[in-house]
């Protein structure tokens, strides 16, 4: 099976260009930052402080998270609840990175992901993906944009989608999750030694898709 590992900040395009690759080279897509939100709607949903580990471990035998591909979308269901849409919410972005700090669901959750790399060829994407999911990925790409550029990009986004918006707050939370994710004790973004960095800041969607399939098919052994 072949494995792409694909880690980056929040905002450099990851998702959709990861996504894209995929279709074109007829991999799965594993959304693993979907995984981390689903899972901080599981301790949001319990009321549970995201800092409080012990709580965190007594409830994480309960928590069962499952990507479903329907239509070729990927869906997320929590405990059999279609929980896709919710994830997207601003709440759920605000929590996802402080319950992903957590070891022991870090642990839980990279388990699941290295299984589902074992059955498919798949591009997965998240954080620590080439670090410590898949370190012998057969390709690792870092993805990264500068923190305007993505304030910048979400920030239209946001406001195509007919929702109020405002760029220094957009800025401000892309700065605070850069700084959550480089900064946690356990996995925390960092470029695998021996990735590929890809900026996609002077890029548009249609040459970063291009850039990364060119540099999966390069990095591919057959
Ligand atoms: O990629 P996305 O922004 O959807 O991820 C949500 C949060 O989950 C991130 O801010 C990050 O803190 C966390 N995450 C992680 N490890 C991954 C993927 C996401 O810690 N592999």
């Amino acid at each position: 099976m072949i494995q792409v590992a694909i880690d980056g900040p929040s905002g450099a395009g990851k998702s959709s260009i990861s996504r894209e690759a995929a279709r074109r080279l007829g991999f799965i897509y594993v959304d693993t930052g979907a995984m981390y939100r689903a899972a901080a709607v599981f301790i949001m949903q319990r009321r549970i402080d995201p800092d409080d580990a012990e709580k965190i471990g007594a409830v994480l035998p309960m928590m069962d998270i499952e990507l479903r591909y329907e239509d070729g979308e990927q869906k997320v269901y929590l405990c059999g609840e279609n929980v896709s849409r919710v994830i997207r919410t601003r709440e759920v972005t605000r929590c996802a990175p402080i319950v992903s700090a957590q070891p022991k669901l870090r642990q839980c959750l990279s388990q699941m992901q290295q299984e589902m790399a074992q059955h498919h060829n798949i591009i997965m994407d998240g954080r620590d993906i080439g670090t410590v999911v898949l370190p012998n990925a057969d390709v690792k790409i870092f993805l990264t944009a500068s923190p305007e550029v993505r304030a910048q990009r979400r920030y239209k986004e946001l406001l195509e989608k007919g929702m109020e918006a405002d760029y220094d707050s957009v800025l401000a939370d892309i700065r605070e999750r850069d700084y959550y994710d480089e900064n946690k004790p356990i996995s925390p973004l960092r470029p695998a030694a021996d990735s590929v960095l890809i900026d996609t800041s002077e890029l548009d969607f249609e040459h970063s898709v291009q850039l990364v399939v060119d540099t999966i098919q390069n990095g591919i052994k057959y």
